[in-house]
């Protein structure tokens, strides 16, 4: 009888969860098993939702944006007994091997089901860029370009009428997209969950922006900064008339999620899909697949979970110094 494995995606989508899917099922039919879909992540799994994937199956995938087996968030696998009925799903179809495309919450699942006796492989997929165990998840550099592009078309219509503008990225408690992208952007101030930010600060480089002639100015915030868009805007009507600028703020929101995987996503995440099939190859389980100078690793769960990465103080420093 062939080996069988699982594969599932979860937690938020990240463009490139589509080719990670095919990496896995390729190459896991390659290597003469069978392997299953299943669809709503962790929710799936606990409802028994598999389906035996075919290499067609995954044809015509690999450029689309988010992912064709469904993912949700699911509370009863947070559940001693919810994992327990995932697992007896598995065991049913006989199931031997369960690969994780998703997030820090998703790869702490994983590692619970693992514990439980379940061999499970992570793979690093989520547009926070915060799961330890990679340099690079898989989404990160799509979303970041849709954040970009967002930046270039505001700055234009800023230009137009001296404006000043917000833009607020996603992340919660991780600010490596709106760092990257105030970078990318050259905003004038950028604000994140990981460090304080001092709103006058930013109202005193906005005025002096204004002063020296800037024709706009563009503030790049995390969803999850003490100073998001709408506790900046807040300050800044009670400082309107020192600024300048009149101010505007864009919530990007979901549209960062959306869309189809750039060529960097779409590589990675099949040398992650890939990477991680080869690790149940050698027998390797309870691990995260993941990017770290540019070579596939795996990385011990008990060495990730309950941590999340921190923000880059060279990059931070150096939008600092351009702004
Ligand atoms: P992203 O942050 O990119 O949106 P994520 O994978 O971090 O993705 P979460 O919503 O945090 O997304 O987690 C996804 C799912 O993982 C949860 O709905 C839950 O089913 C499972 N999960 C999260 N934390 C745990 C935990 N401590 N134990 C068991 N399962 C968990």
């Amino acid at each position: 009888m062939n080996k069988s494995i699982a594969v599932l995606t979860s937690g938020g989508d990240a463009p490139g969860m589509n080719a990670a899917i095919r990496a896995v099922v390729r190459t896991g039919i390659k290597n003469g098993w069978d392997v299953y879909g299943v669809r709503n992540g962790y929710q799936g799994l606990i409802n028994g939702q598999f389906e035996r994937m075919t290499t067609r199956d995954v044809g015509g995938i690999l450029q689309r944006g988010g992912t064709i087996l469904g993912s949700a968030r699911c509370l009863e696998f947070t559940t001693v007994e919810g994992r327990a009925l995932a697992i007896r799903n598995l065991n049913q179809r006989g199931v031997e091997a369960l690969v994780v495309i998703g997030g820090n919450g998703s790869q702490t699942g994983a590692y619970e089901l693992n514990k439980m006796g379940f061999p499970v492989v992570g793979v690093a997929s989520t547009i926070d860029n915060d799961l330890v165990g990679s340099e690079i998840t898989i989404g990160v550099d799509t979303a970041l370009n849709i954040a970009l592009e967002a930046i270039d078309r505001l700055k234009t219509t800023a230009s137009s009428h001296q404006r000043a503008f917000i833009l607020e990225v996603m992340g919660r408690k991780c600010g490596y997209l709106a760092l990257t992208a105030g970078l990318a952007g050259g905003a004038e101030a950028i604000t994140v969950p990981e460090r304080e930010t001092d709103p006058e600060q930013i109202a005193e480089t906005l005025r002096m922006s204004y002063e020296h002639g800037k024709n706009h100015a563009l503030i790049v915030a995390a969803e999850g900064a003490d100073y998001n868009a709408a506790k900046l805007t807040e300050f800044f009507k009670e400082h309107r008339d020192r600024l300048g600028f009149s101010v505007r703020s864009t919530i990007l929101g979901h549209v960062q999620r959306g869309g189809e995987p750039g060529a960097s996503d779409r590589i990675l995440a099949s040398r992650l899909g890939c990477g991680a099939v080869q690790a149940l190859v050698r027998g390797e389980y309870g691990v995260l697949v993941g990017l770290n100078q540019n070579k596939v690793t795996t990385t011990p769960y008990e060495e990730i979970v309950g941590k999340t990465k921190e923000l880059d103080s060279d990059l931070f420093e150096l939008a600092r110094l351009l702004d």
